[in-house]
């Protein structure tokens, strides 16, 4: 079949709203050559069934986490967690800030963490693969086309490495290319357990780098030049790499044009530990010794001052909010309107994979606002005649781009040819007006009326009627074998 190279949308969020008889062309590399609104349907063209989106980057993923998404959500009672008392013989591995980091007897953030070492400690990269594969395909149907992964489970079980360092990484691109998402790899600094502790714990040795070993991880995979893949580098967070760790990765990238990631404020237990030790929270330390900008990504941004969201706002670093799994960990609510209202660029995440919907996300990130302030429309803007579902929408879409290195996202002409066609027969969406299409995918569908009825990636449709058929026209992805290949690394792994 020759490539297709002219899609006509009866609608198109174009600019940030929606636009009716849109032309999108598509050149010889996947990227947009064309968008234009009010365009008559040209002979040869591909009428699009539906509404069309832009699509959207998950900014923070770790795949492998998708293994035990339900599977935590029982209490195994009073306990009290490694956090709470220590390693065994050793000091908190927070750091020796505040004694109430973890709260014994209840579930929280570090005794969930102490269940994901133990899947973490035993993933095969065939099994990572697997489950990898079954995310991916379900972020497509969720409404993503770019996937940033948060990479660090890099050894082997014992800690050793792979006879290729990289095992584990390919095994995430191989599963991004056989479904057809792209995908932004963040190989991860992680060199100690905690503010002032010397290395890693046991537990944690399948994570063990350093800058240099991070820095030559980015550039083989970048030079590998595979479609649809690039690469980035993180820190895990400000208690797991140190200064001079920090210092060093961000020497040896100097002004490369890439991603920079890090965890930055998802709990407050790490909160208090970071001024413990530097007098700082995390927000304001990063911001004081670094010179941060576009490149930086600040993840779980999720407890901050207004002092805070200004540096960062007066640097032009981004932050990713992961709602879902803010949610489901425990680790409370960003400051929303203090980040829209200061203009921060701000992508979204699915982190854990609790969910894997985009516009679940959406929901949620304003939901939250909903509950706390006991208002309603919080996310919206009036002045600009904004509505929240479309303002998180253009501010997921907007800073996308730039969390994963990628120049240019979106219906604009040299973006890649992305784009999410809502399905107008989905109950959401039975009877509602064009200008009410977004409204209604984030506040009232659920999962199965929300998935688009086609998505197209690099001018490739990857999904068809709802299902996911891979890049390859030719061989049709199939969801049987992948879906049994899931679930057989599941019963392993549990
Ligand atoms: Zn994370």
């Amino acid at each position: 079949m020759a490539a297709v190279t002219q899609l006509h949308a009866p609608w198109a969020w174009v600019d940030g709203r929606w636009q009716p008889d849109v032309l999108l062309g598509i050149d010889a590399s996947g990227h947009w050559s064309e968008v234009s609104a009010n365009q008559a349907l040209p002979a040869g063209a591909v009428q699009l069934p539906g509404p069309v989106l832009p699509g959207l980057v998950n900014a923070h993923s770790h795949a492998f986490q998708r293994a035990f998404a339900g599977l935590t959500e029982r209490s195994d009672g009073p306990q009290t967690c490694r956090e709470a008392s220590g390693p065994p013989g050793g000091t908190n591995p927070l750091g020796s800030g505040p004694s109430r980091i973890p709260e014994s007897g209840r579930d929280n953030f570090w005794s969930w963490r102490e269940r994901m070492y133990a899947l973490a400690l035993r993933v095969t990269p065939a099994q990572l693969r697997a489950i990898a594969t079954q995310l991916y395909a379900e972020l497509l149907r969720g409404g993503y086309t770019q996937v940033c992964e948060f990479h660090y489970l890099h050894h082997r079980e014992d800690g050793s490495a792979y006879d290729d360092e990289l095992e584990m990484a390919w095994a995430l691109a191989d599963a991004a290319a056989e479904v057809g998402i792209g995908l932004t790899l963040l190989p991860v600094l992680y060199a100690r357990s905690g503010f002032g502790a010397a290395g890693l714990r046991p537990e944690q040795r399948r994570f063990k780098t350093d800058a240099a070993w991070v820095w030559a991880a980015q550039q083989r995979l970048n030079a590998a030049r595979r479609p649809l893949l690039n690469a980035g580098v993180a820190l895990h967070s400000l208690r797991g790499a140190s200064a001079q760790d920090i210092r060093a990765l961000t020497d040896l990238v100097g002004g490369a044009d890439l991603p920079i990631h890090i965890h930055i404020a998802e709990q407050t237990a790490e909160i208090e530990a970071c001024v413990a030790h530097t007098g700082l929270r995390p927000m304001q330390w990063l911001c004081a010794e670094h010179a941060l900008d576009a490149r930086w990504q600040l993840v779980h941004a999720t407890h901050s001052t207004p002092a805070e969201i200004a540096a960062v706002a007066a640097s032009g670093a981004g932050v990713v909010i992961c709602p879902s799994t803010e949610a489901n960990l425990g680790d409370g609510l960003a400051d929303l309107p203090g980040w829209l209202a200061a203009g921060v660029p701000m992508a979204i995440g699915s982190d854990s994979h609790a969910t894997r919907s985009a516009s679940e996300e959406l929901r949620w990130l304003e939901y939250g606002q909903r509950l706390t302030l006991r208002q309603r429309n919080v996310a919206a803007d009036p002045p600009a005649q904004s509505a929240p579902a479309a303002r998180l929408f253009n501010a997921a879409v907007a800073a996308g781009g730039p969390a994963a290195g990628l120049a240019s996202w979106g219906l604009v002409r040299g973006a890649r040819a992305d784009l999410l066609v809502l399905d107008p027969a989905a109950d959401a969406q039975l009877g509602v007006s064009p200008m009410h299409r977004l409204d209604a995918w984030v506040f009232s569908a659920d999962a199965a009326s929300a998935v688009p009825r086609e998505v197209w990636v690099a001018g490739r449709r990857v999904v068809a009627a709802g299902r996911v058929v891979g890049p390859d026209a030719q061989a049709p992805w199939g969801r049987d074998r992948a879906a049994a290949a899931f679930a057989e690394a599941l019963a392993a792994l549990s």
